[in-house]
This record gives C-alpha cells, sequence and structure tokens, in this order.
C-alpha cells in the first residue's frame, strides 16, 4: 500500500495532534483504523477484531501496533518511519499497547483518548490493560484538526466539486419520463466513478412526492411529465475526499407554484453563502437560510439543518445548524443545503459545498442553481 499523505505532512499533522491532546490535558492518543487514521498519516486499512492502532503519547515517540500478518500491507505508508509492535495469535495485543504506554509518560497513566469509531472489543481490551488510565474521546482534540482543512484537502474538496459537478452536467439527458427512479439512479451510479470517484456513496432520485423526503434513495417510481426531482449525489475520491451536492431538476415545464416557491429556496441557499464568513457563528449561516425561507411562510417546510462539514467523512464537523456557536474560520468546509419539503407532494433542495475564505466562502460546486428543465 503506498501512503496517500507526504510524509511532511504527517510529520506536521501528528506534531499538531500530540500539541492539541498537550492543550486538552491528554496524555496519549490510541487510534484504530478509520478517517482519523487517514488524516494523521495517510493509511487507509479496515478495522476489526485483531487490534491495529497508533500510538501517540504527547511526550514521545509514535508507534503502531499490528498483527504480523498484517505488517507487509503497511509497507511504504507513513508506518515505516514508526516503531512497529507485530504480534501473533497468543499474544494479548491490548497489553502490548499498555505497556509501550506506560514506556512513555503515561505509566501512571491518566488520560488516555480514544477515537469515536474505535471497536468496543479494543476499548475494553485498553481498559482492562490500563486499569490506572481514564479513558476518553479524542473527538474534541481530533476535531480542532479536521474541522480545517489545509492547502492539500482543499484541493483535494475541489477536485471532488469538479467531478460530481460533471455528474450533474449528464443528469438532464436520463431524467425522461417513462423511466424509474431506479434507472436514472442506475446511470448516475456509473457516471459518478466514470467521473473518478472511487463509490458512489449515495444516489438520491427524489421525484414528485418523494422528492419531499429528504433521504429517499431511489424507487421503482416512474417519472412523469411535469415530476420536480431532487438529485442528490457524492462520493469520495481515491485521496478519501467526498463531494456531495444537489441540484433541483423538472422534468417538462414547472407550475408556477413549483417556480415560486422554487425562488425562494434559490434566494435562501445563495444568502446562506453570502453569510458564510470568518468570524460568525454556524448557527447564523443556518438562520441566514431559514429566515428567508419562513418570512415567505414556508418555515415548517424546512425539515432539516442548513447543512454538515465535509471532509474525510461525508458528514462531519462543523454542523450548519441552530444552536451550534462555533465561530467560522478559514479553512472550515461544509454543506449549504436548504430545502422546502411539501409532504405528499413534492420537495427541492439546493446544495453546494464551500470552503471558508480569509473573506468570505468558495463554493467548489459550480452547476448553475436554476430550477433546470429536462
Ligand atoms: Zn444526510
Ligand atoms: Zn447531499
Ligand atoms: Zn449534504
Amino acid at each position: 500500500m503506498s501512503s496517500t499523505l507526504a510524509s511532511d505532512r504527517v510529520t506536521a499533522r501528528l506534531e499538531r495532534a500530540r500539541a492539541a491532546a498537550r492543550q486538552a490535558g491528554v496524555d496519549a492518543l490510541v487510534i484504530t483504523p478509520g478517517p482519523d487514521l487517514q488524516y494523521l498519516t495517510g493509511v487507509v486499512k479496515h478495522s476489526h477484531e485483531r487490534l491495529s492502532a497508533l500510538l501517540l503519547p504527547v511526550d514521545g515517540d509514535a508507534a503502531f501496533v499490528v498483527p504480523t500478518l498484517e505488517r507487509p500491507g503497511l509497507d511504504g505508508t507513513a508506518v515505516d518511519a514508526m516503531e512497529v509492535l507485530t504480534w501473533t495469535d497468543g499474544v494479548d495485543p491490548h497489553a502490548l499497547a499498555a505497556s509501550r504506554l506506560a514506556a512513555s509518560r503515561v505509566g501512571g497513566a491518566r488520560r488516555v483518548a480514544v477515537v469515536a469509531d474505535m471497536p468496543a472489543v479494543h476499548v475494553l481490551g485498553l481498559r482492562d490493560a490500563l486499569p490506572q488510565a481514564s479513558l476518553e474521546l479524542a473527538t474534541p482534540v481530533l476535531r480542532e484538526l479536521r474541522m480545517r482543512k489545509d492547502d492539500v484537502e482543499v484541493d483535494a474538496l475541489r477536485r471532488a466539486g469538479a467531478a460530481i459537478d460533471a455528474v450533474h452536467a449528464r443528469v438532464p439527458g436520463w431524467l425522461v419520463a417513462g423511466r424509474t427512479e431506479a434507472e436514472v439512479g442506475a446511470d448516475i451510479t456509473a457516471a459518478i466513478l466514470e467521473e473518478g470517484h472511487t463509490e458512489a456513496a449515495f444516489v438520491i432520485v427524489g421525484s414528485g412526492p418523494n422528492g419531499a423526503s429528504p433521504h429517499h434513495e431511489v424507487s421503482d417510481r416512474v417519472i412523469q411529465a411535469g415530476d420536480v426531482v431532487v438529485v442528490d449525489i457524492g462520493g469520495p475520491l481515491p485521496e478519501g475526499y467526498n463531494s456531495d451536492s444537489t441540484r433541483t431538476y423538472v422534468v417538462g415545464e414547472p407550475a408556477d407554484e413549483v417556480r415560486d416557491v422554487y425562488a425562494v429556496l434559490q434566494h435562501a441557499q445563495a444568502a446562506a453563502v453570502a453569510a458564510a464568513r470568518p468570524g460568525v457563528t454556524a448557527e447564523s449561516v443556518d438562520e441566514a437560510a431559514r429566515a428567508i425561507i419562513r418570512d415567505a411562510g414556508h418555515g415548517e417546510y424546512f425539515v432539516h439543518r442548513t447543512g454538515h462539514g465535509i471532509g474525510l467523512e461525508v458528514h462531519e464537523e462543523p454542523y450548519i445548524v441552530a444552536g451550534n456557536d462555533l465561530v467560522l474560520e478559514p479553512g472550515m468546509a461544509f454543506s449549504i443545503e436548504p430545502g422546502i419539503y411539501f409532504p405528499g407532494r413534492w420537495g427541492a433542495r439546493i446544495e453546494d459545498i464551500v470552503v471558508v475564505t480569509d473573506d468570505g466562502c468558495e463554493p467548489v460546486n459550480r452547476q448553475p442553481h436554476d430550477l433546470l428543465s429536462c
């Protein structure tokens, strides 16, 4: 396996993770495979019942615990630069990890932070092997890093945005009355792969009443003339960063009601994009979209938050939602995706990913926002 991250980036990210942990009073981080491990080291690996983990003491060198038979799979990755502790059946890997942590300051071990997606079998194994330590979540430490994208990550998000835009550009050719949502979804899935994604992580084709259900996927419903169709699609590029974009289409000519409501939605989405800049709170961006929809009398039909952070995960911090007083900073990346949904009738949503810049935000999606007739 080759590393997806240059070694100087790995060194810098590990150092920032140590600094953030130290500031939080945490003595060591234990990171099993998943997005946090990929972020810190570039290593992409499946997590399972055999323990593989990065051990990152704040006052010592990083080490990597891995089953002996899986060590060759890490050749060429950032793990080569670390002390590697291999283990075979008969060895308790949690005790092995604990003894390595004890060799650093964590000996009397106080606070050990584990990633949120660590399997319970490892959390409990570490708890038993570190009786003096208290285990806690590493999320508050690592979110501080992952929420602020660096230049390499922003570039990856731009490429993901361009790739999904290229798919949306092809959608009108497939949205034809008489075809089912599932048939259109199959065309879209193929295009997502053709445009460079490694996977179509989600494909929503919500036609007519199905468009009023924000997390509908596809069904055998036959698309009719006059239908409004919500298409929300995305997935990861090879480096792991995700795309996520929604456009709303209409088959034929829209009814007057559709035209009017859609104009409100378009205004709301643009207002939230205009509001997103350093120094404002996440919830103020949500409110910028919500106020416009509410003032138009549709507030009760905007049933979800305005957006979610995105990166190595499709949904991550920061969440653009009422109650989140996080102050936005350059490099934060998230969706702006207000929607209006009339249950049993139709719905509409517009979604772009934006990255906060020094004085505003940069949308990575560039497809037109108009209601697109097919
Ligand atoms: Zn969602
Ligand atoms: Zn989406
Ligand atoms: Zn989204």
